[in-house]
C-alpha cells in the first residue's frame, strides 16, 4: 500500500495534470527576444462574411482579420500562439514562417472583373495602427514586415497592387528606395541592362526565394512580379528592366 501511495503524485506529474511545479522566476537572462520575427500581410479575396468563416473554422487561420466596413480589428488568434496563413514559405533563407510570424488578413476582394479592388483609407489606417503596435510589441525588423507573396511568390499575389506599401515606409515601418538613387542608377541600366543572373542575385540578396541558374522562367518571373506589385505597382509583368534593375539594387546596395 505505501507502495502505491508514492507512485500516485509522480504518475499524476508526468500526465501534465498535477499542481504545477514550485518555479523560481529571481533570475532573469538577458538573452532573449520575441518568438515573433515576421509580419505577414494578406489580403483575403473575399468578402467579411466568409473570410471570417474560412478564418475561424478552418483549415486557414490568421491574428487578425480587418474588415473594411465598418474599419474593425478583429483577433481570431492569440499573438502568443501560431495561426496558419503563410503556407509554404520562405524570406531571406528563413522557412515555416507561421511558426514565427504574425499575420494580418485585410478584407479585400483582390481581383475582380479585371479590377484590383482598392484599399480604403479608413481600412488602411485600421491595418497601419495594427501594424505599428505589434512592431513595437515584438521589435519586428522592417526586412521582415512582408506580403504573402513575398515569402510565397509562386503561388500568392496577396495583398496585390492596391496595397499602399509606400504608406508603410512613411511611417518608417519598411524601407524605401530613394528615388533620387534610383533615377540615377536606372539611366546607367538603360544604357545597358543587367543578365537575368544579376536580377536573380538580387532577388535573393532582398530575400526572394528564386532560381539561379540566369534563364528567365517562369519562377523567376513569378518574382519579379511580386517584387513590382510591391515598389513599381503601374507595371507588374514579370519583365526585367532598367526601371527594376534600379530598384532592386538600390534596396539591395543602398
Ligand atoms: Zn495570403
Amino acid at each position: 500500500m505505501r507502495a502505491s501511495f508514492a507512485a500516485v503524485p509522480v504518475l499524476l506529474f508526468l500526465a501534465g495534470c498535477a499542481a504545477s511545479p514550485r518555479i523560481d522566476t529571481s533570475y532573469t537572462s538577458a538573452n532573449q527576444d520575441s518568438r515573433v520575427q515576421f509580419l505577414v500581410l494578406h489580403f483575403t479575396s473575399s468578402d467579411f462574411a466568409s473570410s471570417l468563416k474560412i478564418l475561424t473554422e478552418g483549415p486557414v487561420s490568421s491574428h487578425y482579420l480587418v474588415r473594411d466596413d465598418p474599419p474593425t480589428i478583429y483577433r481570431l488568434v492569440d499573438e502568443g500562439r501560431r495561426a496558419y496563413h503563410a503556407g509554404v514559405s520562405s524570406w531571406k533563407g528563413n522557412t515555416q514562417l507561421n511558426a514565427a510570424s504574425i499575420g494580418i488578413e485585410i478584407v479585400n476582394e483582390g481581383l475582380q472583373g479585371g479590377a484590383w479592388q482598392p484599399y480604403p483609407k479608413p481600412q488602411m489606417d485600421a491595418v497601419l495602427a495594427l501594424v505599428q503596435s505589434i512592431v513595437a510589441r515584438h521589435e519586428i525588423r522592417p526586412d521582415r514586415i512582408v506580403g504573402h507573396s513575398d515569402i510565397a511568390p509562386q503561388r500568392k499575389v496577396d495583398p496585390g497592387p492596391m496595397f499602399p506599401w509606400k504608406r508603410l515606409a512613411d511611417e518608417g515601418l519598411i524601407a524605401w528606395p530613394d528615388a533620387q538613387a534610383v533615377a540615377q542608377r536606372r539611366a546607367g541600366f538603360e544604357q545597358s541592362l543587367p543578365d537575368i543572373a544579376w536580377f536573380q542575385r538580387r532577388l535573393a540578396q532582398h530575400g526572394f526565394a528564386v532560381p539561379l541558374g540566369g534563364e528567365l522562367d517562369a519562377e523567376t518571373r513569378n518574382v519579379l512580379v511580386a517584387f513590382q506589385m510591391k515598389y513599381r505597382p503601374a507595371r507588374f509583368d514579370g519583365t526585367p528592366d532598367a526601371e527594376t534593375a534600379a530598384l532592386l539594387d538600390v534596396l539591395v546596395s543602398p
